[in-house]
């Protein structure tokens, strides 16, 4: 492995009825405080009632910045600052999915930075400072609870890109499985299938020796393909849904991803196409990640052959590590699929009519992935292979 530091500050407050620390841990970082949230699912299922309880019992001045999209807004992050700055907010509370939390990672970050809040994204600037905030997840995917990660869209030029800062770590965040219930079939889906992109960007990087990280990336796909189809079927299963919340957390909270740096390609290509299209972020992954498999097959086909057997069970004998990775890249497709992932980009009604647009987005930065370079043609390949 590479060397590497590991800084990981948030507490995480993980279990049932757990919600009950939220003044505790809210009300050391001072009295007024904004509370971000989504379309309104918080208030169909009680959690909004319950957070504003609890603050209401603290003494705690309260703001509400609500209607985060999926995909959150750059406009709508800049509407959360300007609010911080002109009420003298000291502490925001995120109580939502990954996009509640991405967005309000930019608020915090802007309402201490004069200049425009996309600058921080686009990393024109680097956030000097930030207001703390904690969160209240309510949907198991991003990681974004514990890790430093953003992701925002900017809905006038069409761009999505991903920052960060160890400055927008949470200061905690509160995981109650009871919070994700509510959660649909569909989001949920989602959720699983973004969750193992993250694993999968991080178990294709090019250091040696990473025994260990192998067997606990592999023992976490294990793990969330073993909970997937049961939780589908049982939406409200206590266990279930605490072993994908952990797994969405452990996911992308830096534990796998020590001497190494993951791919990540997958996820640029489709911020790329969700830029361009708007559509729910795993929902590309799906689509995306098997393609992105097939096409770096050859670059080391024994890293693909090793995840199909520790992870899909093929049976290697008598086959080549390049047929080996195949079957596992066709099982995994087969999975996504019978979870009711999105295979093609024709389930969304995406042809091929901006592709080049979308190559150009993934291009913004310059080549990019870690574990092969890809350049435009590359992308180009990969996402037609995708319509
Ligand atoms: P999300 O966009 O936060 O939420 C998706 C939908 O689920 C929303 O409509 C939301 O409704 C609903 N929802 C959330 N919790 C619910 C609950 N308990 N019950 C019922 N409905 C609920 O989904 P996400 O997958 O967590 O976040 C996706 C975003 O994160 C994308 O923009 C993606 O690019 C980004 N991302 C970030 C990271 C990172 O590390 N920072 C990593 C991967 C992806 P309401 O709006 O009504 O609440
Ligand atoms: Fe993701």
């Amino acid at each position: 492995m590479n060397a590497f530091s590991f800084y990981n500050p948030v507490k995480l407050i993980f279990g049932k009825g757990q919600l009950a620390k939220l003044p505790t841990e809210l009300s050391v970082f001072g009295k007024k405080v904004l509370v971000v949230y989504g379309g309104g699912s918080i208030k169909k299922n009680s959690l909004y009632d319950e957070v504003m309880n609890y603050l209401n019992e603290a003494g705690m001045e309260i703001f509400e910045l609500s209607g985060v999209e999926p995909n959150p807004r750059l406009s709508t992050a800049k509407r959360g600052a300007d609010l911080c700055k002109a009420e003298g907010i000291e502490v925001v509370l995120a109580v939502g999915g990954g996009s509640v939390i991405d967005c309000t990672k930019l608020i915090v970050a802007a309402a201490k930075y004069d200049g425009d809040p996309w600058d921080l994204v686009t990393r024109k600037a680097f956030p000097e400072e930030a207001l703390p905030f904690g969160t209240v997840l309510t949907l198991a995917a991003t990681g974004s609870e514990m890790n430093s990660g953003s992701v925002i869209t900017n809905e006038e030029t069409l761009e999505k890109y991903g920052w960060g800062s160890p400055l927008v770590f949470p200061k905690f965040s509160i995981l109650d499985p009871v919070n994700t219930f509510t959660v649909p079939l569909d989001q949920t889906v989602y959720g699983i299938v973004d969750m193992m992109s993250h694993m999968f960007e991080q178990y294709y990087h090019n250091a040696t020796n990473t025994p260990l990280q192998d067997e606990m990336i592999e023992g976490a796909l294990r793990t969330v393909i073993d909970a997937a189809p049961k939780l589908i079927t049982d939406l409200e299963n206590y266990e279930l849904r605490e072993t994908i919340l952990f797994a969405g957390t452990l996911g992308l909270n830096g534990f796998l991803q020590m001497g190494y740096n993951g791919d990540w390609a997958s996820h640029n290509i489709e911020h790329a196409v969700s830029a361009v299209y708007d559509i729910p972020h795993a929902g590309g992954l799906a689509i995306i990640f098997p393609r992105w498999m097939r096409h770096n097959l050859k670059v080391n086909p024994e890293r693909f052959a090793k995840l199909a057997t520790k992870v899909f069970h093929v049976d290697p004998s008598g086959k080549t590590p390049e047929e080996i990775g195949l079957e596992g890249i066709e099982r995994l497709s087969s999975f996504w699929a019978s979870l009711g992932a999105p295979v093609n980009l024709s389930d969304y009604k995406i042809d091929d009519s901006q592709i080049d647009l979308m190559v150009e987005k993934a291009m913004a930065r310059g080549e990019y992935g870690n574990f092969n370079k890809l350049n435009a043609e590359d992308t180009k390949v990969i996402l037609t292979a995708c319509l």
